[in-house]
Formats: structure tokens, sequence, C-alpha cells
């Protein structure tokens, strides 16, 4: 994989030093001070900003100018100005702030689910799964097919697993069972409490 990295700038001031005459096209009022801050990038996304710079350019002419090339008065002007330049702009930590992100929709997706799961348990929906463990510590899944007006008809998943992060993977049509079992609503409320389901997926 090739790697494209190396390092940008975003522009953060733009002054007019408007009493100085351009030593190219002796154009007044044309010299301009622009800043930027600079950053480090990955493909093209902002990592973190670490240096201020800047030049003078003439809006007639285009010349750029470094300040070894600035008159004393403009030099010094110029370096003024640049210290009250911004040191960054937020979106040149954006490389940065993604992991950060990533994780809080995490967080809240965790969140939201115990939050709902209750409420899908207290009102049982055709469709849902319930993700559950069973006596011998292996995992299932079960699928709602049916309620009635005090049990819920489930039907088991064909299969179970010993390690909860390939439940997930068994989770298909195709391997639940066409017996029904049946729970009370008790049972379920009961099972939801102690933790043996443990997660309700609703789509
Ligand atoms: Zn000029």
């Amino acid at each position: 994989m090739i790697f494209f990295w190396g390092i940008r700038s975003a522009l953060t001031k733009t002054v007019s030093f408007s009493a100085e005459k351009c030593p190219y096209c002796e154009s007044a009022g044309s010299t301009s001070g622009k800043y930027f801050s600079r950053h480090f990038h990955i493909f093209w996304i902002p990592l973190f900003p670490f240096d201020k710079t800047g030049y003078v350019i003439c809006s007639q002419c285009q010349r750029k100018r470094d300040t070894h090339l600035m008159n004393p008065g403009l030099r010094e002007a110029f370096l003024q100005e640049k210290k009250t330049a911004p040191r960054f702009r937020f979106w040149q930590f954006t490389g940065l702030a993604l992991p950060v992100l990533f994780f809080m929709v995490g967080v809240v997706a965790v969140t939201f689910n115990k939050k709902y799961a209750g409420k899908y348990i207290e009102d049982p929906k055709s469709g849902d799964t319930y993700f559950y463990t069973q006596n011998n510590g292996y995992y299932t899944t079960y699928k709602v097919d049916h309620i009635s007006l005090d049990s819920v008809y489930i039907h088991p998943n064909g299969y179970e697993v010993a390690d909860l992060k390939k439940l997930s993977s068994i989770n298909r049509n195709e391997n639940y069972s066409k017996t029904l079992l049946s729970f009370s609503r008790k049972e379920l409320r009961e099972f939801y409490r102690s933790r043996r389901i443990f997660k309700v997926e609703r789509w």
C-alpha cells in the first residue's frame, strides 16, 4: 500500500499592508500578508498542526515575498501581525478526532441497546431476536414468531457458540429451527432481569 503523507497548510489570517508599494510592479496598496498554519496529513486527512508561516503577496503581479525580501518596516509589521495569527483551525485535528468520534458512536450504540432492550422485552414484536446464554455457558439466539396475550413464541437457533464474538455469525434466517417454543411474558422478563437474555435486536 502506498501512503500519501506530507505537509499542507490552512490560511488563518489575511492583512492588508496598504501603505506598501510593490517593488516589482510598483503598484501601491496591493500588498497583503497571508498567514498559514501548517499540518501533517495522511491521504489528505489532517492529523495535527505544528507551525505558523506566511508571506506577503502583491495582488497585481502575484509575486510573493518571504521576510528576507521585505524592507525593515514591512518585515516588522508583518512579524507583528504574525503574532496574532491563529495557531490552527480545528479541522486540522480531524485525523486525531476520528478515533474519538468512532469510540463515542460505539458508546451511544451500547447505551441505545440497553435503553431499548428493556422496552422490547416489555412489548415483544414478531421478528425480535434475543441473544441468550444457555445453561451450558454457550450462546445462542431466539427469533420471535408471534405473541399471544401471555406468551411469546420463538424459534430456537439450531446452532450455539462458545465465543460471544461469533454469536452474530450464527444469527441467520436459515439457522432457525421450525420448532416453536413458548415463554410466558413473566419468564421472558426474568431472563432479561437475570441477563440470560442480554441483548434484543429489532429491525
Ligand atoms: Zn506587484
